[in-house]
């Protein structure tokens, strides 16, 4: 209990609001080295500094097993949301109140990853390998974190056969649910162009609002699926309004609007923007689709019965298994092969006061070295 409690203080009270460098990524080095593990670490992105282009800190760590056996990885990222204000306690001198710690990254998601590095100890060379796939940005714009260390991995053979992301998926208590997918995401910003005017000559200008509001209309009404087995329905929300119009006596030359798209494996970001982008120039206007991140899901079968067992054995819980919530980097690890999803309790992910149960944190290494184990054999 000790043992993974310090991993996590040691992690926590590394400062690394994404994008994540430096002292947290030299942590986690020192932590994975002794235990066996090959370390590699690279920086992508040439960008200047706060542009989704910046550079970003990524790890690769394995620790091989016998030849031919199989491949089991651990993802998840060091990066942090930033912390805000009010807290308690200094969000990153990681504190123990009660039976709790509390500090930024304590369930997002540097408590997981303590529990990752201690679940390993227990797991013997030989019974496979065993590779860590830790980035520096999840939670920003994600261009050059784990999509980056999927490069490397392809570039040196080293795609594992199973991977499990450390996110908090948990929601009452430690084990109730697990993710074996994720939704999409699509935003579009929608813009439609006018004729600049004087309201009392309308006939000599074009007014581009009730266009926009049509448009708007069409779209609010579209039913995109029932959902399935897996998914909930996909949802459209109109989230920006804007014509920013400071005279009561003119007509404005431009309306604009952005919607969001959460979407199940019935669409596909493209798809979906090329729907929107009909009904767009059908009223006169245009879209412009950025995808944040495609649909997946692992469904149910061996993994999924793997974590439920070992989450079962140390919780007496059965993990449901979800595909609810925003999108996380198993986008873009499920191109590798079969993720899925589990770790901590969500509820003060990204609060004030972000904390663990200190408990929770051994019982989690324990779970996850059970599924290594599993997975391996
Ligand atoms: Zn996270």
């Amino acid at each position: 209990m000790t043992e993974v409690l310090e991993l996590a203080k040691r992690l926590m009270a590394a400062e690394s609001v994404t994008p994540a460098t430096g002292s947290v990524f030299d942590r986690m080095e020192a932590m994975l080295a002794p235990l066996g593990f090959e370390v590699h670490r690279f920086t992508r992105g040439e960008g200047a500094p706060g542009t989704p282009e910046a550079p970003v800190e990524n790890l690769f760590a394995i620790r091989r097993g016998p030849e031919g056996s199989k491949h089991f990885a651990f993802a998840g990222h060091l990066d942090v949301v930033p912390p805000g204000g009010g807290w308690a306690s200094d969000a990153f001198e990681p504190e123990v109140r009660g039976d709790l710690l509390y500090g930024r990254g304590a369930v997002d998601m540097k408590g997981s990853i303590a529990c990752m590095v201690e679940a390993v100890k227990h797991v013997p060379q030989d019974a496979g390998t065993i590779s860590f796939i830790i980035t520096g940005d999840e939670e920003g714009p994600a261009l050059h974190g784990t999509r980056a260390l999927i490069d490397y991995m392809r570039e040196t053979g080293h795609q594992p056969d199973l991977c499990l992301v450390g996110e908090p998926t948990s929601v009452n208590r430690l084990g109730d649910m697990m993710k074996i997918g994720r939704r999409g995401s699509v935003n579009i910003w929608l813009e439609v162009e006018g004729t600049q005017g004087h309201v009392a000559y309308p006939h000599l200008a074009e007014n581009p609002i009730p266009k926009l509001v049509a448009m708007l209309a069409e779209l609010d009404a579209l039913v995109l699926d029932e959902g399935n087995d897996w998914f909930q329905a996909s949802n459209l929300e109109i989230t920006d309004l804007e014509v920013g119009n400071p005279a009561h006596n003119v007509i404005p030359e431009a309306a604009k609007a952005r919607i969001s798209i959460r979407f199940n494996d019935e669409h596909s970001g493209a798809s979906l923007s090329e729907k929107v982008i009909t009904i767009a120039e059908k009223h006169g206007g245009k879209a412009m689709p950025i995808i944040s991140g495609e649909p997946f899901l692992t469904p149910p079968g061996t993994f999924s019965d793997i974590i439920a067992r070992a989450v079962k054995e140390e919780t007496g819980v059965n993990p449901e298994p979800s595909t609810t919530g925003g999108t996380s980097d198993a986008r873009f690890l499920r191109a590798v092969c079969p993720v899925i999803e589990f770790g901590l309790v969500n509820a003060t992910m990204h609060k004030r006061d972000e904390a663990v149960a200190i408990e929770d944190l051994s019982t989690l290494s324990r779970i996850y070295t059970a599924i290594a184990k599993d997975a391996l054999a």
